[in-house]
């Protein structure tokens, strides 16, 4: 199937028709990215909830869909709303919301900006950029007051958000959805770090195929369709804020496996059950997995400064790989795939994050 990177479609307020009966009809009645505006009281605002960008995190998709088939049509939410549904293809490939992203195609999430497209040299994954780009115009138009966007990790583990800004709106938004908002200052060309001029939080709501995970982006949503005004004093929870977490990589052209016991193998193996650590933390001293006689060499963790501060986190004992401190991980997974294209996980010290 030939993607035209060009196509967006438009669905305002949607009859029950248009949504089909479950959410896997909705997805494979729709022929690519699709916005759907929905009328407010006020409909000078708008709220904007992306969902999708990659095509293996269905909780966004799942939530709107539920959302729009359950409300009460004589309840208009307090703002317009616009729901994105970005990778509609790669989401619709058998198994269904299996794919991040469509072979010869690049993940949408690192397409994102100006310095993104700079290092596009690839002609063939042009396309994403420009998708890129439309799915930025498509928010830009409607002048939002806040901007959400919904992801999954590849594993179990608790929803967090991510934000690269900490304000009184952020710290509000994200109580909607959770307890944990991570301020982030990375560059990889993600959505998130684009200026919307309005806070912009991305959700992590949880596992792509963890009930809890739709369950929460549900809740969130229906929030943000019922929320007055958004602001400190709206704050549902108490939201724990942590700082600036770094991405564990492989080298390139390093081997990465996952076992239970160490089996030699060269390169990098992770413990099988690595997402554990996602929930409680990994304590110093406390073994993570193996490497090879290259131990830390095989690893990077950069910093914002460019540097590479891997033996800050981690050392090796014999061939055991060990953390340095206490440290919290976020997204650890053992799907090797997403590891692979996006990092190991994403950590941060302990002793830092107690804000
Ligand atoms: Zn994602």
């Amino acid at each position: 199937m030939e993607i035209d990177f060009s196509e967006i479609n438009y669905l305002q307020d949607p009859s029950w028709q248009d949504l089909h009966a479950d959410y896997v009809q909705f997805l494979l009645s729709m022929s690519g990215p699709t916005v759907i505006d929905i009328t407010g009281k006020n409909t000078s605002k708008c709220r904007v909830i992306n969902t999708l960008l990659q095509g293996n995190e269905p909780s966004g998709l799942i939530a709107l869909h539920r959302w729009l088939t359950t409300r009460d049509e004589q309840k208009l939410p307090v703002t317009n709303l616009r729901f994105i549904i970005c990778s509609v293809e790669a989401a619709s490939k058998n198994p269904l919301f299996s794919r991040r992203f469509i072979e010869n195609t690049r993940d949408l999430n690192r397409c994102f900006g100006k310095q993104a497209k700079a290092n596009a040299n690839e002609d063939e994954q042009q396309g994403s950029y420009e998708r890129a780009l439309l799915i930025e115009q498509v928010i830009r138009e409607v002048k939002p007051e806040m901007v959400i966007d919904l992801h999954n990790a590849s594993s179990p583990g608790p929803t967090f958000s991510v934000s690269s800004i900490i304000t009184t709106e952020t710290l509000s938004i994200a109580s909607f959805f959770c307890q944990t908002l991570i301020l982030s200052d990375l560059q990889i060309g993600a959505l998130m770090e684009q200026n919307f001029a309005c806070p912009f939080i991305t959700i992590e709501c949880g596992g792509n195929s963890d009930e809890q995970a739709h369950e929460v982006a549900f809740a969130g949503i229906s929030h943000i369709a019922a929320c007055k005004q958004i602001g400190y004093i709206h704050q549902e929870k108490n939201v724990e804020v942590i700082y600036r977490p770094l991405r564990l990589q492989t080298k390139s052209n390093i081997k990465l496996s996952f076992a239970e016991h160490d089996e030699g193998y060269r390169g990098v193996t992770l413990k099988n059950n690595i997402e554990y650590f996602n929930f409680g933390g990994a304590q110093q001293d406390e073994m993570i997995g193996w490497t090879d006689g290259d131990g830390i060499e095989n690893l990077q963790l950069v910093d914002n400064k460019g540097n590479n501060v891997i033996n800050e986190y981690f050392y090796t004992r014999e061939n055991q790989l060990v953390c340095k401190q206490n440290l919290r991980l976020f997204k650890a997974t053992n799907n090797k795939q997403a590891a692979l294209n996006d990092c190991l996980f994403y950590v941060v010290k302990h002793s830092i994050s107690e804000a």
